[in-house]
């Protein structure tokens, strides 16, 4: 899997139209976060890797407000990874993650960010939620990020990050759907797989025609 990955990049060094979108790797979400990812902190050094050979670098950031919709707090009587109803769909309730300002909202440190030149932040509103960078979870509300991508003509994205089967997977098939050519780099991610998600999201995935390396 890496192998082929490294292959690919060794032949697109700086290729101007792709761009490396690394997903949500925020401290909550890594080793000792809120809502930590297993294995999360070992994508980082190969994704600093991946970066240099990248001509445009794009971070995503969950960036909620305290009592946020996803969360199983905002809910009382409602317990954690329990679904339930909402005005834009079936929301999980999560543990509070990413409010915004916070150490658990930050990158994490090892994250090489230097080349990054812009960050999407999803999930800002109080009442809907966000797994997809590209449209929140109403399916309507965008968050900018293919805005800013059609106008750099940027038509390829690389995605790497956290986690595989929510945000990564979501970010691709909505990218699929804009008519990006969208590669997810598997080495450089890592799923939560709870109740055979990461399955489901790699079906999901196969079935709009993202590649995964
Ligand atoms: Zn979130």
């Amino acid at each position: 899997m890496i192998d082929s990955a490294e292959k690919l990049l060794a032949g697109t060094t700086r290729e101007q139209r792709q761009v490396l979108l690394i997903v949500d790797v925020q401290n909550d979400f890594c080793a000792g976060g809120a809502l930590a990812v297993p294995h999360a902190n070992a994508i980082v050094p190969l994704i600093n890797q991946f970066s240099p050979h990248f001509a445009h670098v794009i971070c995503t950031q969950d960036w909620h407000c305290p009592g946020h919709i996803s969360f199983a707090s905002s809910h009382p009587g409602k317990k954690l990874y329990e679904i339930i109803e909402t005005q834009s769909g079936a929301q999980m309730l999560w543990p509070d993650h990413c409010v915004a300002n916070t150490h658990g909202a930050e990158f994490d440190g090892q994250l090489d960010r230097a080349r990054c030149e812009f960050v999407v932040r999803k999930g800002t509103h109080k009442y809907l939620d966000s797994y997809s960078a590209f449209l929140e979870n109403d399916k309507i509300t965008q968050t900018g990020l293919h805005a800013y991508l059609q106008q750099r003509a940027l038509t390829s994205l690389f995605l790497v990050g956290l986690a595989t089967d929510y945000c990564v997977a979501f970010t691709a098939i909505d990218a699929r759907k804009l008519g990006y050519q969208t590669i997810m780099l598997q080495a450089a991610c890592r799923a939560i797989d709870m109740n055979g998600s990461l399955e489901r999201a790699c079906e999901r995935m196969d079935k709009v025609g993202v590649s995964r390396l």
